[in-house]
């Protein structure tokens, strides 16, 4: 039999190497289109897409699903934004854990898990993030996606080199033109992100909604964690719940600057009369000195880098060897919103989230326990 030249068995293996490699990566990039299922519990009422407020998002990756939990009792509202940064999972999970468990008995809540959807599709580059990871719940394991701070460039590109925020005029790099906590009040006409923005506002002013709680993380470095930020028109309801917050929990309110635009707290209290709160919780797999982040670090948030951080004083949270996991985190988001409704007392009437968890509860049961089983 005649021999295969060496140079063309070279060529044929590089190739099949290469057509594998494209085949592979081709596979990977479309399973970061897939969107984890949320199961809507007794509480949902209705569902809406954010392109009923701004139609120009219809079709695009931007649109995001807006689930209603009206009690029937009239009174206030609460718009509750996870996933404005998906790689900040704690204010997402929490967001799916109302969708899924909160049975209201007044007034109603408005949740938006994906709110960059976008963002949800693709990783930040150079950080080597998992695409997901899973939690436990009480019948079986379920996975959700872990994304990127921006809009997926694919989505929207390219940024420019200088972010001009465009009510105010402010500017920043260029590559904040993708973060969504920097687009508000939003534009009908702008960028995808801006749009997502725009929509998230009309959504507020249409529905004349009460409290506005936009659900992030930050480095456990960072100076903003543990922490509540509130418009200067949310501040009496803030300091009210940080009385009962305090009695569980380290915990602070910061005063949002008026200076800085483009973010919730800021420009939906400026824009609209919702009352706008932001609340910071502290995940290692964000901060700049973890090690590998791997699907359960995002969970248990366990890292040994943290923890020497912590003994340097360098931190501004404590950082145990046990971490500080999704429940724990959870835990905090949930028990400050349930804690706002408790403490508005405004014109609007009551809003009542009805039976919930307590803050002990979520870190005794783990967040898991407060989602449902998959299906
Ligand atoms: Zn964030």
């Amino acid at each position: 039999m005649k021999k295969i030249p060496r140079h063309i068995l070279t060529a044929s293996l590089l190739t099949l190497f290469v057509i594998a490699m494209v085949v592979y990566l081709g596979l990977n990039f479309r399973s970061m289109k897939e969107e984890e299922p949320i199961y809507p519990g007794p509480g949902v009422t209705s569902r809406e897409m954010l392109s009923k407020y701004c139609p120009s998002l219809e079709g695009t990756s931007g649109d995001t699903e807006i689930y209603i939990l009206d009690s029937g009792v009239p009174g206030a509202s609460m718009l509750v934004l996870g996933g404005t940064h998906p790689n900040e999972p704690s204010g997402f999970i929490s967001a799916i854990s109302l969708i899924e468990t909160l049975k209201p008995s007044a007034g109603v809540f408005y949740v938006i898990p994906r709110a960059n959807n976008s963002a949800f599709t693709c990783n930040d580059p150079q950080e080597g993030s998992p695409q997901r990871f899973t939690i436990e719940t009480a019948g079986g394991s379920r996975w959700f996606r872990f994304g990127s701070r921006a809009t997926n460039p694919i989505d929207q590109w390219p940024d420019s080199e200088v972010y001009v925020h465009a009510s105010s005029g402010q500017t920043l790099s260029g590559s904040e033109i993708r973060n969504l906590n920097r687009a508000y009040p939003g534009r009908e006409d702008g960028t995808l992100t801006e749009k997502v923005a725009y929509g998230i506002t009309q959504f507020i002013l249409k529905h004349d909604v009460t409290i506005t709680v936009d659900l992030h993380e930050a480095s456990p470095e960072y100076t903003t964690v543990n922490a509540i930020v509130a418009h200067e028109n949310a501040m009496d309801l803030a300091t009210l719940s940080l009385w009962e917050l305090e009695d569980v929990m380290k915990i602070s309110v910061e005063a949002s600057p008026k200076k800085l635009h483009g973010l919730t707290h800021r420009e939906l209290g400026d824009f609209t009369s919702t009352l706008a709160l932001l609340m910071e919780t502290a995940n290692a797999s964000q901060g700049r000195l973890h090690g590998t982040v791997t699907p359960e670090m995002i969970v248990t948030g366990q890292d040994k880098f943290y923890v020497r951080a912590g003994r340097y004083g360098a931190l501004t949270v404590d950082y145990p060897e046990s971490g500080i996991g999704m429940s724990e985190r959870c835990a905090r988001h949930l028990t400050a919103l349930f804690e706002f409704c408790r403490a508005y007392d405004g014109p609007a009437g009551t809003i009542d989230p009805g039976d919930v968890p307590g803050y002990k509860d979520i870190l005794t049961n783990g967040i898991g326990a407060y989602l449902a089983s998959p299906k």
